[in-house]
């Protein structure tokens, strides 16, 4: 049988039948594709996070699926459409409403993000939803999306991008990157005004482009290095004379390092701070190198003066024994003179020891100095031009005028010195002022108006190894017999012992500049002439109570005053001198008393006979400075004084004078 005959109407049945059945088992095949179908897309719906709805504008109903309500967090498969425009926050429902409106009316599809309150469990969602108009069926169909997580993390990228943006904003200190090209990548905002230039002229650059040549070297070599070795490095950089101080580190984005990044700090100030701070330490350590060096000069002066007054009292004494044809008398002249360079060693030392014994008195320093320009002259010889620029409204100074001369004569002879044949010495005084800065800046300088007196030669000048040992006792350039190294020491003990202050300024070859400063003495009272002590009367017949502690001294000096016809008690105590003078019958003129001596000192001791002799003269002698009868140095008031060791003629002289006016 074949196809082409006509079907028997069994057979038609049949086929009937067989296509009835085929068709139903087509259509539950069918249904069963339709059914995998909604499930591969509910799961699709599912793994990818986009629920799917549609709204009929015929019923104003929506149907979601799963996805799409559990986006919602809505209960039901179908919502009023008013339930649905609940969800939106209040701020988006606007836009959102517009989008709706375009879509229908115009066709616009939308694809708009907004936020949500999910019902479900009260939170916050982002949502992206995408939808389309379907004109014949009068259908809107669209997708949701809840994006709340990338939302978030592209919210977090962009506050950690915002906050590192203004991190280089406003960095006080210098932030770079670069890449492993060892380009600029990111620079902080202050690079700008470092390399003077607007930030798209830096980003990048090669070290080359940025820096000078050298400095740009030195900074790739560490980069490399940073980059081969990934290690941190810190390193001090200069440029356009500030300094920097920079630590630089490696990032890595997988197994190397790709990038380097780092810090840089402006240490300018810092630095000048640090030297600051290191010049005065220098400062001040020299300025207690030279207290201490004095106190040792000063005690050793102390021993030395009592034994030079021993030597010269006697060797006086054995002169006037010797004929003077005798060839002894030539060698006590000798060791008379030995003596007195002695004497004047011992003298300097105790200047610089600030334990010279001075009477200050108020004086003109500039008419001082015009009456000292001659003896210079004749000091300084032919070939040197001595110039003297005497300052306006100098005024007064209180100072021992003896000191003035030793301060301007060791200045010029070493000025002298320092210029070898023909030079010029310039002599300046001048008033002058230092603030709290200049101060700050000086050691041992204090705030206030002072008088310069300034000596400044063109001779050799002093390399800073000279100038920083100049004060200093017994240094000296000069050959053997040449240079003792007192004279400056000296001078800065007399200035220091007048609360002044002293400078050097020098350089090989250029010269140098000595820079004393000395207070202005405030009371204006009418300076007082230098009086010469008369030399006429030396002779006497009072009688003088003498008091010594040391036998040698006490000996010779009444040997000394017995000679110039004076009757002496001599004492080697206090104690002694008190009871002598009880028991003496008859008037004591004059106490000639040590000042520092065991049991009670010389000013005590002439206290306590002032009581019994209210006539009675008093001279303190003294090979060193105590406080007892002077004050750093400076003479009470009235107060005699004899400074060790001294020859018959001070003896002579001081005496009168003491029984005149003591
Ligand atoms: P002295 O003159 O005995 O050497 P000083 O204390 O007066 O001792 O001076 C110390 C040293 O300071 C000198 O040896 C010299 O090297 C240096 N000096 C002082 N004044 C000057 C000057 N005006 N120019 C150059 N060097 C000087
Ligand atoms: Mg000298």
């Amino acid at each position: 049988m074949t196809r082409e005959q006509d079907p028997t109407l069994d057979e038609l049945k049949r086929l009937l039948d067989l296509e009835e059945n085929a068709s139903m088992t087509e259509l539950t095949e069918n249904i069963q594709r339709l059914r995998d179908s909604q499930r591969d897309l509910e799961r699709a719906e599912t793994l990818a996070k986009i629920g799917s709805w549609r709204l009929d504008l015929r019923t104003r109903r929506v149907t979601a699926s799963d996805q799409a309500r559990r986006v919602y967090g809505l209960e039901g498969t179908e919502w009023s459409i008013e339930q649905v425009q609940a969800l939106p926050l209040k701020e988006y429902r606007q836009s959102l409403n517009a989008e709706l409106k375009n879509l229908m009316e115009k066709g616009t599809p939308y694809d708009i993000e907004f936020k949500i309150l999910r019902p479900s469990d009260n939170s916050i969602r982002f949502i992206h939803s995408v939808a389309e108009f379907d004109p014949e069926l009068q259908m809107v169909v669209g997708t949701l999306q809840d994006i709340t997580e990338r939302k978030r993390a592209e919210e977090a990228l962009e506050e950690s991008e915002e906050i590192f943006r203004q991190f280089m904003e406003y960095s006080p200190i210098y932030v770079f990157f670069k890449d492993d090209q060892l380009r600029s990548l990111r620079l902080s905002a202050n690079y700008e005004a470092m390399l003077g230039k607007p930030m798209d002229e830096l980003l990048g650059k090669s070290m080359d482009e940025l820096f000078p040549s050298d400095l740009a070297r030195a900074m790739v070599e560490d980069d490399k290095r940073i980059l081969r070795e990934g290690k941190t490095v810190e390193i001090e950089e200069e440029l356009d004379g500030r300094h920097y101080s920079t630590i630089k580190f490696p990032i890595h984005s997988g197994e190397n390092p790709q990038y380097l990044a780092g810090f840089t700090l402006d240490i300018t100030e810092r630095k000048h701070a640090e030297e600051e701070r290191a010049k005065l330490q220098a400062q001040l350590n020299q300025a207690q190198k030279m207290e201490s060096v004095g106190r040792l000069a000063g005690g050793v002066a102390h021993d030395f003066n009592n034994m030079l007054g021993v030597i010269l009292g006697y060797t006086e004494l054995a002169l006037e024994k010797v004929n003077p044809s005798d060839s002894l008398h030539d060698d006590l002249l000798e060791i008379l003179n030995a003596t007195r360079r002695s004497t004047e060693v011992v003298r300097q030392l105790l200047a610089f020891a600030r334990k010279q014994t001075i009477a200050p008195k108020v004086l003109d320093l500039n008419e001082t100095i015009e009456g000292m320009l001659k003896m210079l002259r004749r000091l300084l010889g032919e070939d040197i031009d001595l110039a003297w620029l005497p300052g306006k409204g100098v005024e007064w100074v209180r100072m021992d005028p003896s000191q003035i001369d030793q301060i301007l004569a060791n200045l010029c002879v070493n000025a002298r010195d320092a210029i070898g044949d023909v030079g010029k010495i310039t002599i300046e005084t001048a008033k002058v002022s230092f603030d709290e800065a200049y101060c700050a800046d000086h050691a041992g300088f204090v705030p206030g108006d002072f008088i310069l007196m300034a000596v400044s030669d063109n001779g050799c000048g002093m390399d800073k190894e000279i100038v920083a040992h100049l004060f200093e006792p017994f240094f000296t350039t000069k050959g053997p017999g040449k240079g003792t190294g007192l004279g400056l020491a000296t001078v800065y003990g007399i200035i220091k012992q007048n609360n002044g202050f002293i400078n050097v300024y020098s350089e090989p070859g250029k010269g140098t500049t000595f820079k004393t400063y000395l207070p202005i003495h405030e009371v204006a009272a009418k300076p007082e002439g230098k009086k010469d002590p008369t030399r006429s009367t030396v002779q006497g017949s009072e009688t003088i109570l003498l008091v010594e502690d040391e036998p040698a001294i006490l000996r010779i000096t009444g040997i000394m005053l017995e000679k110039l016809g004076y009757t002496v008690l001599t004492a080697n105590r206090p104690g002694e001198a008190i009871r002598m003078a009880r028991e003496h019958i008859g008037e004591i003129h004059l106490l000639m008393t040590d000042v520092v001596m065991p049991e009670m000192n010389g000013r005590d001791l002439a206290k306590t006979l002032l009581s019994l002799f209210p006539n009675l003269k008093r001279l303190f002698m003294s090979g060193y400075t105590a406080n007892v009868i002077a004050h750093h140095g400076v003479l009470d008031e009235g107060v005699q004084f004899i400074q060790k060791p001294f020859s018959t003629h001070d003896v002579a002289v001081k005496v009168r004078q003491a029984l005149k006016d003591g």
